[in-house]
């Protein structure tokens, strides 16, 4: 490891745009299709599954990998893997997205499924913060295309089980943008936000800057990806004097193909304009990275020196919904490193 890269592991810094689905590596993978498969998957199969090559290729791979998630204990292995990968890496801090979307719309006939399995997913959180120290929260996240009825499904449930866990910090929407847009859940939000749920919102990844200001519209207090936001001058300014936090995701930006390069990435463009930039993984083992790792690109691929590393840290922490007084204190850990 060279100094760069061991400055980057040491930096304090928070992921805040993580899917727990896509963290699933393939030796994992494999792991969980010896549970449930009369003929388990080899890990070549395992390693083809995630060489995709487009943004419905990778819809593909991730509906895959969502159906070997079948029982608590799976979510739990997921879980766990998920935090010891977030641990090597430096990451303090975690909000991570749970499919719980997916869960609802294929247990149709199973209502009772959710509990067990967030009771899962809760064995692995707490472990994390007992073994290894890291602090995590949990977003639930709709799938937009499924209809408007299971999303409120999805983020009744986060209203439901959030007073006895204050760990469900909010709720998200992804899938897939092309086929549906923000406004549609204008009252879901409004519902949530009520519930004392934060909001988060997959936007202008696969879409216009039109879809980022929709996403705003409806509440949204975080974008993740906002690809497409350069495009629009007026836009670029509302975010910056809102101080709307922003989800950056390059890597996955490059792999699914709708950023053509690391070099044509706004990463540096929205920083140097001052935006409230972070940098996120997404679904790291789908695309061969980690956060450590897209800290380090943007350094050997932006041109971002330590103290700007830092300040993508420092970022990371203030867009992070931690109480105010954890803030300043890994915001003051983070103005000691050199
Ligand atoms: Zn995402």
């Amino acid at each position: 490891m060279n100094d760069i890269e061991a400055f980057i592991r040491r930096l304090p810094k928070a992921e805040l745009h993580l899917h727990l689905e896509g963290t699933i590596l393939p030796a994992t993978l494999v792991e969980l299709s010896a549970r449930h498969d009369a003929q388990p998957l080899t890990l070549a199969e395992a390693e083809a599954l995630y060489r995709f090559t487009d943004f419905t290729g990778f819809l593909d791979a991730f509906r895959t990998v969502c159906k070997q998630l079948i029982g608590p204990e799976d979510y739990e292995l997921a879980a766990w893997r998920m935090i010891e990968q977030l641990s090597e890496q430096g990451i303090v801090h975690a909000e991570v997205f749970v499919a719980v979307g997916v869960i609802y719309l294929w247990r149709k006939d199973d209502p009772g499924a959710f509990e067990p399995i967030f009771a899962g997913l809760e064995r692995a959180r707490l472990r994390g913060e007992r073994e290894l120290g890291i602090s995590l929260y949990w977003i639930f996240d709709a799938v937009r295309h499924f209809t408007v009825e299971e999303a409120e499904r999805v983020f009744l449930k986060a209203a439901e089980l959030k007073p006895a866990h204050p760990s469900i910090i909010g709720i998200g929407l992804g899938g897939d943008e092309r086929r549906c847009g923000s406004a549609a859940f204008h009252t879901l939000f409004q519902e949530a936000a009520r519930a004392g749920l934060r909001l988060t919102n997959h936007a202008g990844e696969t879409t216009g800057p039109e879809a980022i200001r929709e996403a705003l519209a409806i509440g949204s207090e975080r974008i993740g990806h906002a690809l497409s936001a350069g495009h629009d001058f007026y836009l670029l300014q509302d975010l910056k004097e809102r101080e709307i936090p922003l989800e950056l995701n390059l890597t996955s930006n490059v792999r699914t193909g709708v950023c053509p390069s690391y070099a044509a990435h706004p990463l540096r463009k929205y920083f140097d304009t001052g935006l409230l930039v972070t940098l996120n993984s997404d679904d790291p083992a789908f695309f061969g990275s980690d956060l450590a790792n897209e800290y380090l690109l943007a350094h050997t691929e932006q041109g971002f020196t330590r103290a700007e590393l830092r300040q993508l840290a420092a970022n990371s922490i203030r867009a992070s919904f931690l109480p105010e007084l954890e803030k300043t204190e890994w915001l003051f850990r983070i103005d000691l490193m050199k």
